[in-house]
């Protein structure tokens, strides 16, 4: 089966509609990447490389600077009343992935045909399996088998902001927080260590601890620290020996993943910790000249990125990044999925005049 041709030039609203229209449910994204492949092999003035199913194409015109354009291709599955193919409700175009995030992919491949001469050196980057486990991320497998691909002064995520600049994102650790005490039976609880009562001060350092605002380049990161499960006991009739409460901790980009498993060992002093699973956060760059322009052309001032996102793979490879692209973020996934048509040409005029 051939692939679907894209129309690069044509308006990037009935673009968005096109991408939107081949679905591409992660997993599914073949016919949509071959489509962006064919469309983007047919411009002279960039390198086309494939991985999977993602697909990287690059300017080479010696620039001293080089900017990334990264979105991914796949979407959520479709609400259960189906929302394809997409359709119009004024200026708003409903239908999965017109939010999360075709409108991104739309203008990252209309400024691809737009663009043979841009100011910077571009990169743009469109990758699979975002919207499912992390070893799926297309952007994880181009970092791992040709991280040279991603290396840039900035990259900009096209992910949903209202076409608002949003900077960095938090890191994530989380780790188990474990009580030991000793076993008896409960008709003779004296002669036990109650592993569950013990967990008490580790819920009361909690309760305790005060949540920092942290500013990082001009911009505010709320910190959040807290339990998200506990677990212990054996038996109705069991003093527990071993209580386990699973602390997730939200850093600001400033911190390093090892600062913040040093800062929970300090808070947990007298307890074994065991750090389960860490992600450090993204730096935004806002501090670059070059980002500095970025947010001047978009006029608004930018924000900061509570939630882990793809910005932060960039970051582990040296290249900060922010998330600027059409649609409000609390539509992404939802079955109303919509994005106002507008956002995605202020995002392609606001980019198109940065890069040229
Ligand atoms: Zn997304």
């Amino acid at each position: 089966m051939s692939a679907p041709v894209l129309d690069l030039a044509q308006d990037p609203v009935d673009l968005t509609q096109v991408l939107c229209d081949i679905e591409s449910v992660s997993g599914h994204e073949r016919a949509l990447a071959d489509a962006v492949e064919h469309a983007l092999r047919a411009l002279p003035h960039l390198t086309v490389a494939r991985f999977g199913d993602a697909v990287v194409a690059r300017t080479q015109l010696g620039r001293g600077e080089r900017v990334v354009l990264a979105g991914h291709l796949d979407t959520v599955p479709l609400a259960a009343e189906p929302n394809l193919p997409t359709w119009y409700e004024g200026d708003l175009l409903y239908g999965r992935g017109t939010c999360d995030m075709k409108g991104g992919v739309a203008v990252q491949l209309a400024l691809a045909a737009r663009l043979a001469e841009p100011s910077r050196d571009l990169t743009y980057v469109f990758y699979d399996g975002e919207e499912v486990e992390s070893e799926r991320n297309g952007l994880g497998r181009i970092a791992r088998e040709a991280p040279e691909l991603l290396q840039a002064d900035l990259a900009v995520l096209l992910e949903p902001t209202s076409a608002r600049v949003e900077g960095g994102c938090n890191g994530t650790m989380r780790v188990d927080v474990t009580t030991h005490g000793t076993a008896a039976h409960s008709a003779r609880a004296w002669m036990g260590e109650n592993a569950i009562h013990a967990a008490g001060a580790v819920l009361g350092r909690l309760v305790a601890y005060e949540t920092q605002d942290v500013e990082v380049e001009g911009l505010v990161f709320r910190e959040s620290l807290g339990a998200v499960r506990i677990g212990g006991g054996v038996a109705g009739n069991v003093i527990p020996d071993r209580c386990t409460v699973t602390v997730n901790y939200r850093f600001a980009p400033s911190k390093t993943v090892e600062d913040a498993e040093h800062h929970l060992r300090e808070l947990f002093t007298g307890f074994d910790v065991e750090v389960t699973d860490a992600a450090g956060g993204a730096r935004p760059g806002l501090d670059r000249p070059m980002a500095k322009a970025f947010v001047e052309t978009v006029g608004h001032e930018p924000g900061p990125k509570y939630g882990w996102t793809d910005v932060a793979r960039f970051s582990e490879v040296g290249v900060p990044a922010v998330n600027y692209g059409p649609g409000d973020p609390l539509k992404a996934h939802a079955d109303d999925e919509h994005v106002p048509v507008q956002e995605i040409r202020d995002c392609l005029r606001v980019l198109a005049t940065w890069l040229s």
